[in-house]
C-alpha cells in the first residue's frame, strides 16, 4: 500500500526527471555534450508546444512558458556585473517562489477545468508572474539592500533553513508548494499532478544551481521534459479508462482479455430499464446513476475487475476464477446496487432551500437501481469474443427471467 503511494509520486516522471538531471550534472561539462545540452531546452520547449497545441493542453502550455520565463529573467535580469549584485539572488529566489506556486495552483485549477476554456484567462496569469518578477527587479534597483534583506529573514531559527541557497523566505514556499502538491497527489494520483510536482523540484534545483554555469537553464529544461512526460502518460491513461464513471474502458477489457491465460470468468452487467430512468429524470441523472453502479463495481470482490463496456453496460473480469466461483460475488454486487439508496441530486439542492415542499420532495427522492448480470466461463481454447457473448447471451436470459438477476 504504502509502496504504490510512493509509486503514485514518483513513477515514471521523478524517475525519468532524475534520469535527466543526473545526465546533466556529470554531463553538462563535457564539451562533447555540449551540442545536445545546447538544444535540449530548445527542443522541449518546442516538442511541448506542440504537443500541447495538439492535445489542446492550456496547462502544459502556460507552465512552459512561464520555465522559458524564468529562464529568460534569470538571464536578462541577473546582470553579472557588481551594480546589480543584489538584484541577482533576489530575481533568482522570486522564480525560486513563483514556479512551484503556481504550479501547485495550476494542479488545482486542473481539477476543474478552469482554465481549458478562457484562453484569455490563462495569458492574463503569465501575465501577473512577469509582473511581479519585474517589481521586484524594479524593487530591488531601488531599494537593493532592503529587497534582499527581505529574501534574506530569518522566518524559522533553524540551522538547516539559514544553509539554504534560496534564503528562508523562498525555501519555506518552494517548500509548502510541493508538500501541497505531494498531498494533491497521494489525494488524486494522476500523471499531470505529477508532473507538475517533479517540474516544481526541478525548479527549484535549477534556481539553487543558479543560472550562471548554464545549469538553470538544462533544469528547468528538465522540468518542462517532466511535464511533456506527464502529458503524454495522462493522454494514453485517458485512452484507457472511462471518464464519466473513472473505470478502466472497454480498450483495457480487450487487453486484459488478450493477455489473460488459463481459466477466467467474464460478466456483463447491464443497467435494468435505464432508457425509462433518462427519460424520466434526464440525462444527468441517468450519469449519476451509471457513477453509482461503477462506485459498486470498482469495489466488486473475489479478484474480479470493473470496466466500463460501452453506455450502461459494465463487464467483470474474474480471471482464474469459474463460474461458480464468481457467482457469489456477482451475486453480492447485484445485491448492493439494489439495496443502494439512489437520491437524486437537483442543481440547486445544496445552495437554495425549497421554496416549496414540492420542490424539496422532489430533489429527496430515492430511485430504486437494479442491474441484470450475464456470465461465461471461458473453455480452453475459446476467444474471448466468443465468452463476451455467451456472457451477453446469458445477460439476456437474466432480462428475460424479469431482471435483478444473475443469469449463467
Ligand atoms: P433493459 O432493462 O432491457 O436493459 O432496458 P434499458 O432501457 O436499460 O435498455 P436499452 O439498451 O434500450 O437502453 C439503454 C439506454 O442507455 C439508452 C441510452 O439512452 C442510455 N445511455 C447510454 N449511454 C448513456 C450515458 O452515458 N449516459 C446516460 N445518461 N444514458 C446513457
Ligand atoms: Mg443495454
Ligand atoms: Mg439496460
Amino acid at each position: 500500500m504504502v509502496m504504490r503511494k510512493l509509486l503514485d509520486l514518483v513513477f515514471p516522471e521523478g524517475l525519468l526527471l532524475l534520469v535527466a538531471m543526473a545526465l546533466v550534472h556529470w554531463g553538462g561539462a563535457a564539451p562533447s555534450m555540449a551540442p545536445i545540452f545546447s538544444l535540449f531546452p530548445l527542443v522541449v520547449l518546442t516538442l511541448g508546444g506542440l504537443l500541447a497545441w495538439r492535445f489542446q493542453r492550456g496547462r502544459l502550455l502556460l507552465a512552459l512558458l512561464a520555465l522559458a520565463l524564468a529562464d529568460r529573467a534569470m538571464l536578462w535580469l541577473v546582470a553579472p556585473d557588481s551594480e546589480a549584485l543584489h538584484a541577482g539572488p533576489v530575481i533568482v529566489r522570486t522564480v525560486a517562489m513563483l514556479i512551484p506556486a503556481s504550479f501547485t495552483v495550476l494542479a488545482f485549477i486542473g481539477e476543474r477545468g478552469v482554465f481549458s476554456a478562457v484562453g484569455l484567462r490563462r495569458l492574463a496569469v503569465l501575465t501577473a508572474l512577469v509582473a511581479v518578477v519585474i517589481v521586484v527587479w524594479l524593487l530591488s534597483a531601488v531599494y537593493p539592500e532592503g529587497t534582499s534583506r527581505a529574501f534574506d529573514v530569518t522566518l524559522v531559527p533553524s540551522a538547516m533553513f539559514g544553509r539554504m541557497p534560496l534564503g528562508q523566505p523562498a525555501t519555506l514556499v518552494a517548500l509548502v508548494a510541493i508538500v501541497v502538491l505531494v498531498a494533491r497527489i497521494l489525494w488524486r494520483p494522476d500523471a499531470e499532478g505529477r508532473g507538475l510536482l517533479w517540474a516544481s523540484i526541478a525548479s527549484v534545483i535549477a534556481t539553487s544551481a543558479g543560472p550562471a554555469s548554464g545549469r538553470a537553464t538544462l533544469y528547468l529544461a528538465c522540468a518542462g521534459l517532466a511535464l511533456v512526460i506527464a502529458m503524454v502518460e495522462s493522454a494514453c491513461a485517458m485512452a484507457y479508462r472511462d471518464e464519466l464513471t473513472g473505470l478502466p474502458a472497454r480498450r483495457a477489457l480487450n487487453d486484459a482479455l488478450q493477455r489473460v491465460e488459463g481459466m477466467y470468468t467474464v460478466a456483463m452487467v447491464d443497467v435494468d430499464h435505464f432508457k425509462k430512468f433518462n427519460d424520466t429524470h434526464g440525462h444527468d441523472v441517468g450519469d449519476q446513476v451509471l457513477r453509482m453502479v461503477a462506485g459498486r463495481l470498482a469495489r466488486v470482490d473475489g479478484g474480479g475487475r470493473a470496466f466500463r463496456y460501452g453506455g450502461e453496460e459494465f463487464a467483470v473480469l474474474f480471471p482464474g476464477k469459474t463460474a461458480d466461483e464468481s457467482a457469489p460475488h456477482l451475486e453480492k454486487l447485484r445485491e448492493a446496487v439494489a439495496t443502494a439508496t439512489f437520491t437524486k441530486r437537483s442543481k440547486d439542492r445544496p445552495k437554495r432551500k425549497p421554496k416549496s415542499p414540492r420542490a424539496g420532495g422532489a430533489s429527496a427522492k430515492a430511485l430504486a437501481v437494479t442491474v441484470s448480470i450475464g456470465m461465461s466461463q471461458a473453455r480452453g481454447s475459446s476467444l474471448p469474443d466468443e465468452i463476451l457473448k455467451a456472457a451477453d447471451k446469458a445477460l439476456y436470459r437474466a432480462k428475460e427471467a424479469g431482471r435483478n438477476r444473475v443469469a449463467v
